[in-house]
């Protein structure tokens, strides 16, 4: 039996429809969503309504799509919203939630809406996991464990960045920033309170005001001091260690890189161990190359587009071009840095052919190590109208993957950063 479709009431309880089936939709164009597609739901899956938004089911009987405007149910009329599933990170969503818009519809705040419905007595969403990493797993964040650790660190410090990455571990709950407190794996060194692009699904800075950010930016540029002052006992102790620099609380960290050089090297004179990372937005191959000769250990990009038009739609660069990316990004592995590109990736946009195949080309010509596959955080109309009119029919994301894996064997593909051993090992093989 295929999956059915579900629907939430005004209050968000949340029902299946006892005809419809499940239908998904990529890019523009909604069609049956096939079960292959569809995985239990994950722990840590969030499930949402959708508001102003019509669910769109698939009529067996008929076989067309119906758009559920209004049912009778439970002795009432209810006006539906659609349903979505948000996925736990290591998870890439295949298909979007099949929707039509109301009369009213608000711009949708930044999550990323994967289809889902019911089978077999549970839900079931459009996903495949990329990464077997389980660091996200729900089971290693109890805040009550949490909340005595960032007492522990903060009654000890005036470090006015301990007291940002408190806010963000306790009250924007980032993995990362609670990771510093439990002393594990990554951990984030926000640096930079300006960024020269204007991502339409920035995390930290909404410019169009219809839907709000998700984090505060940070608003002020921490010393060298106070950036080493968390390094260092990071990398010291914790196991797979990690410090990041560019975070989701943040504007572009390449911006401060005569700063970031500092620290860099003021952590190696005190140790050795663990991976020094920049998640940033590669506008500046200069800096790359000051960073690498600094002792930078490993680079991730975020890209929606490998191709230029795309590309601007969504980042809206100042002062740079998506080619001074690519030079980046070989800066970077000509100098022996391990390379991944974090592709924000939406279905039906990443997987289309002439999309795949700049991908290909840019994996290609910059001997990437890695490639990452991220959920793209943005409502799925504003980013259809963002694209334009031009879509051509997509692979499938599943399709996607296995095409890269087929090309690139070699090529790690996951959604975490990697620790040094990986990056090492990664290094020392076949690029
Ligand atoms: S590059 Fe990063 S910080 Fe800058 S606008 Fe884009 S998402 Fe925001």
């Amino acid at each position: 039996m295929s999956a059915r479709m579900l629907f939430a009431d005004e209050r968000g309880e949340i029902f299946d429809h006892p005809s419809l089936s499940l239908m998904g939709r990529l890019g523009p164009s909604g069609r049956p969503l096939p079960d292959e597609e569809l995985i239990p739901l994950p722990d840590g899956t969030k499930l949402f309504a959708m508001p102003g938004r019509y669910p769109s089911g698939w009529d067996p009987v008929s076989s067309a799509a119906v758009v559920l405007d209004s049912i009778a149910w439970e002795g009432r009329r209810v006006r539906p919203q659609a349903v979505c599933a948000f996925l736990p990170p290591g998870y890439a969503r295949t298909y979007l939630p099949a929707t039509a818009l109301g009369e009213e519809h608000p711009d949708l705040p930044l999550w990323a809406y994967a289809a889902v419905g019911w089978k077999e007595g549970k839900f079931w969403a459009a996903g495949v996991r990329v990464d077997e990493t389980d660091h996200w797993n729900p089971e290693h964040y109890d805040d009550r464990d949490l909340i005595p650790l960032v007492r522990q660190k903060r009654d000890h410090s005036s470090n006015r960045l301990l007291e940002h990455l408190e806010r963000c571990a306790l009250h924007y709950h980032c993995l990362a920033a609670k990771n510093l407190f439990y002393g594990r794996w990554e951990c984030p060194l926000p640096v930079s309170p300006v960024c020269n692009a204007d991502c339409a699904g920035c995390l930290s800075l909404q410019t169009g005001g219809t839907v709000p950010a998700s984090h505060e930016r940070l608003n002020f540029l921490p010393t060298a001091d106070e950036l080493v002052e968390i390094a260092v006992p990071h990398l010291e102790t914790a196991p797979e260690a990690v410090v990041s620099f560019g975070q989701g609380c943040e504007g572009e960290p390449l911006l401060q890189a005569p700063l970031i050089a500092e620290v860099i090297r003021r952590i190696r004179r005190q140790t050795s161990k663990g991976i020094i990372h920049i998640n940033t937005n590669a506008s500046r191959p200069e800096g790359v190359a000051q960073l690498c000769e600094a002792g930078l250990g490993s680079m991730r990009v975020s890209l929606n587009s490998c191709r230029d038009d795309y590309y601007h739609r969504y980042y809206r660069p100042r002062g740079y071009e998506l080619s001074d990316v690519t030079a980046s990004l070989k800066t970077a592995s000509d100098r022996g840095i391990f390379t991944s590109v974090n592709l924000i990736t939406f279905p039906g946009f990443t997987d289309q052919p002439a999309e795949l195949s700049s991908l290909i080309n840019l994996i290609e010509t910059t001997r990437l190590s890695m490639l990452q596959w991220k959920n793209l955080n943005m409502d799925p109309d504003l980013y259809v109208d963002l694209m334009g009119p031009d879509w051509e029919e997509p692979l499938g994301i599943r399709r996607a993957i296995g095409e890269v894996r087929r090309r690139f064997p070699a090529l790690i593909l996951g959604y975490f950063n990697r620790p040094k051993e990986v990056v090492e090992k990664k290094l020392s093989g076949p690029r």
